[in-house]
């Protein structure tokens, strides 16, 4: 049985007392949530949530990591230094990331085995742009996201992380993907761990839905049999939304 994981991306949003009122909202209103909950602020407020966080059951996660783990690397953020910031999960892959910032396949699945290094559980971000999925692509993308984090980590790596499908097209737009939209692709990829991680890998592995999720939508999505939660943005920033979505994937 894989225990439902809901995560908030905050992107980069908020000030200190922004983040102080989000944090005390979701706090309030956790008690009987049963899914595992997760939030990434941006960098410069982890050490302010962690504290907030600290000996409830809500995770702390960041939006990002270097794929080196120390040295001449400016800007940059390391899995040691998110570990010992209280991180226990990170971001990587995120579309923002590959489209704004160049990430390609192999960098993010370097990414992916620094978080592991560190001992952060990587939530790793795939899906295709509008143009792939009416090419009729979006299998392919996929496969190929996947792929280079297998190549580079292994196929069994995957056990020690999390999938989040998230279509290109459906973030921070309003549009979603419709539940079976969803549920097809992560059929998919539940397909594609099986013959190459192994049955019981694939069973294990949960697999997040993202893309303008909502109090509205989330049950629906998080009804389908290989939706294992959501990856959630803008909502996130709103207490009350994100408590909601949490409570639907029970
Ligand atoms: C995201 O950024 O991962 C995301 C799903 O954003 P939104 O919920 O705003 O579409």
């Amino acid at each position: 049985m894989r225990r439902p994981l809901v995560a908030g991306n905050w992107k980069m949003n908020g000030t200190r007392s922004s983040v102080a009122a989000l944090v005390d909202g979701i706090k309030a209103g956790i008690d009987g949530v049963t899914a595992e909950v997760v939030v990434c602020p941006a960098y410069v407020f982890l050490d302010q949530v962690r504290a907030a966080l600290a000996g409830g059951p809500i995770g702390l996660g960041a939006q990002d990591v270097c794929d080196r783990d120390e040295g001449a690397f400016t800007g940059e953020v390391s899995g040691p230094m998110l570990a010992e910031s209280g991180c226990n999960w990170v971001i990587v892959g995120h579309s923002e990331r590959r489209q704004y910032y160049a990430e390609s396949d192999a960098l993010v699945a370097a990414k992916f085995a620094a978080a592991r290094r560190a001992g952060l559980t990587p939530i790793l971000c795939v899906g295709e742009t509008l143009e792939e999925r009416e090419a009729g692509r979006t299998e392919q993308v996929v496969e190929r996201q996947l792929a280079a984090v297998a190549e580079h980590n292994g196929a069994a790596a995957f056990a020690e992380g999390v999938i989040a499908y998230e279509p290109v097209w459906a973030i921070g737009t309003g549009k979603t993907a419709s539940p079976e939209q969803a549920q097809a692709v992560h059929a998919f990829v539940r397909d594609w761990l099986r013959a190459r991680a192994g049955a019981a890998v694939a069973e294990a592995v949960r697999i997040l839905y993202g893309g303008s999720v909502k109090g509205a939508n989330a049950a629906e999505l998080f009804a389908q049999p290989d939706i294992d939660g959501g990856l959630i943005g803008g909502a996130s920033l709103k207490a009350e939304e994100f408590l909601t979505i949490c409570r639907a994937a029970a």
